[in-house]
């Protein structure tokens, strides 16, 4: 058996031309949808990540506002700049990209944005509405993390779905989606004993750990939907013999080959989740814009 794949490249693609179309229906009502991203530093993923997010907004048709500050911000700074952007009309939606230089708390500036502009879902009052089924802004990786099991596995009422990992960004929202669509759920974590044993029930399998390829394919159930959050940085073994080949690959927290041949349908890593979460971070600017004029 070969588990089909979840093409995540594609399935954001569609996304973003979905709303980049509302986008301009928008527009033809005088509605133009604005995020802003701030930088702090210059770690230099976090700038790939912000170069990306600002590029994909303003294809979709919206406007990005970058702000970039050094590394010696101070929170103070921070927080003012998050004050003039929660005041500031045409900002429907406020991403501060993360990790924060240390002399910043992140969770103060969570608490710091106004909830309707939070398109990270970070805030706790969005944390609160997910978890009590209210609307609101959900974290963009486990939406688009959702959105990508909704393919393979529309329906999921009584399903046993394990998550590992227990972020506030990943982990915990991810459980609640699913507890949300009825499954039951098993969030699994650093302290879980007999890890193996606990995915093994699992029809649904979220990793979010950040351990390459810890998940082995008889971890799986067979027929499962798998689906990989992680995104570790390993060594190429290609460079070993070939100098012109890259000195690093991308690999999940999933074996996928071994995986492959257990479960009925996988996210791969990269193009997995990783395309999803700016896809739905423009799709939450766009819920953002539009719940703060009411349409
Ligand atoms: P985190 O470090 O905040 O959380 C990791 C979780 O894994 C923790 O809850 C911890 O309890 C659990 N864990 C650690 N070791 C474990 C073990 N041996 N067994 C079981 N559980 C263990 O990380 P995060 O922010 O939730 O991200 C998780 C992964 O997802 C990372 O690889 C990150 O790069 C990736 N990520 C990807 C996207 C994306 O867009 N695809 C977005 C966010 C995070």
């Amino acid at each position: 058996m070969s588990a089909t794949p979840i093409d995540g490249k594609a399935i954001a693609a569609a996304l973003r031309a979905r709303v980049a179309e509302e986008t301009r229906a928008l527009a033809a009502r005088g509605v133009h949808p604005g995020l802003a991203v701030v930088l702090v530093g210059e770690d230099p993923a976090s700038r790939v990540y912000v170069r990306n997010k600002a590029a994909q907004t303003v294809e979709a048709g919206m406007r990005s506002f970058e702000h970039r500050l050094p590394a010696d911000t101070t929170q103070a700074d921070l927080l003012a700049l998050v004050a003039t952007l929660n005041a500031d009309d045409d900002v429907d939606g406020i991403l501060v990209q993360l990790p924060l230089p240390a002399q910043i708390d992140a969770q103060t500036v969570i608490e710091a944005i106004a909830p309707d502009k939070d398109v990270d879902g970070f805030h706790p009052v969005n944390a609160g509405r997910l978890a009590t089924g209210m609307p609101g802004l959900v974290p963009c990786t486990p939406l688009g993390a959702m959105m990508l099991i909704d393919t393979v596995r529309p329906d999921l009422s009584g399903l046993e779905a394990v998550v590992i990992g227990r972020s506030n960004i990943v982990g915990k929202p991810m459980a609640q989606l699913l507890l949300a669509r009825s499954c039951t759920v098993t969030i699994a974590h650093s302290r879980t004993r007999d890890l193996p044993d606990v995915c093994r029930r699992a029809d649904v399998l979220v990793a979010a750990v950040g351990r390459p390829e810890m998940v082995r394919g008889d971890w799986i159930k067979p027929g499962a939907v798998v689906i990989d959050v992680g995104i570790n940085r390993v060594p190429n073994p290609a460079a070993e013999h070939d100098p012109a080949a890259k000195k690093t690959r991308l690999v999940g927290d999933v074996a996928f080959a071994e995986a492959c041949a257990v479960a009925g349908a996988i996210t791969p890593v990269p193009g997995g989740v990783g395309p999803m979460t700016i896809a739905c971070l423009l799709a939450n600017t766009l819920q953002a814009a539009k719940a703060r004029r009411g349409i």
